[in-house]
């Protein structure tokens, strides 16, 4: 049977035909190692499962709201030199969010919003630059810094660390080996002070940084951690839909309030 009408990778056009929907989201990950127990495709799980939560919570409260198929390749230009990471230019990603967002453009669904879940993809300055030629309303959220991971995780982690593998282990504990395999994630900082306060910004050379590609220590994961995060992830995000389909882009600003 055809899914869920807020589902396009198995909807029919049966259904998208009779449904006027107000935003899509487009899950964008990357394909890229994380440490020796989480699989190439980490990102790509966690933005679909992110995703199709917060969706169908919004659909549900009421939201015409649709996820498309994720797009698995993000920017990896620090990890070309380990195998099998796929690098994905920004000008590349700017051309394919473009296309997107055009093809919505024509048929009418007026809001769009990207949905990072690989931490060297960056929207903001595509966005900048598409938006004045693009009638869809585009945002960007990363979903992992949605809700403070601090009160659920003891070191949430960059990557591959607590934080991603406790939400593996809740999505997909089938793809993740035992912890005893994985690496501790030990980063190296920068030597020059302003680069490691992180006022001061420059990319990182992953396989200078850390050994076994994770940066964050992934022992103290758990499913039920994993769980917890993503629940409270999911539901924001679905609040976030709600309101974002509810709202005119032609008049989404307010003075301040008082409250
Ligand atoms: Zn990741």
């Amino acid at each position: 049977m055809p899914g869920e009408p807020w589902l396009l990778s198995e909807v029919t056009w049966k259904t998208v035909r009779a449904t006027e929907y107000e935003v899509a989201v487009l899950p964008w990950g990357a394909t890229e190692a994380h440490n020796f127990h989480l699989p190439y495709g980490t990102d790509n799980h966690e933005g679909a499962y992110v995703g199709r939560e917060a969706t169908r919570r919004a659909w549900d409260a009421g939201a015409r709201v649709v996820v498309l198929p994720e797009i698995s390749y993000g920017v990896n230009t620090g990890q070309l030199d380990i195998r099998l990471c796929i690098n994905m230019n920004p000008s590349t990603q700017a051309a394919v969010l473009a296309d997107v967002a055009h093809s919505l453009e024509g048929q009418g669904i007026r809001k769009l919003v990207i949905l990072n879940g690989h931490g060297g993809n960056d929207f903001r300055q595509m966005i900048r630059e598409l938006q004045p030629t693009c009638g869809v309303f585009i945002c960007t959220i990363n979903w992992w810094n949605c809700v403070d991971p601090k009160s659920y995780f003891d070191e949430p982690g960059d990557h591959a660390g607590e934080l991603e593998t406790s939400a593996m282990l809740h999505i997909r504990p089938d793809l993740v080996l035992p912890l005893s395999e994985a690496g501790d994630g030990m980063a190296r900082t920068f030597k020059v002070a302003a680069l490691r306060e992180g006022w001061a910004w420059a990319p990182r050379e992953w396989l200078r940084v850390t050994d076994d590609t994770g940066v964050g220590n992934p022992h103290a994961a758990t499913a039920e951690k994993g769980a917890r995060f993503l629940e409270a992830v999911a539901e924001k995000i679905a609040g976030f839909l709600v309101e974002l389909a509810a709202a005119d882009p032609g008049d989404i600003y307010q003075l301040p309030t008082t409250d």
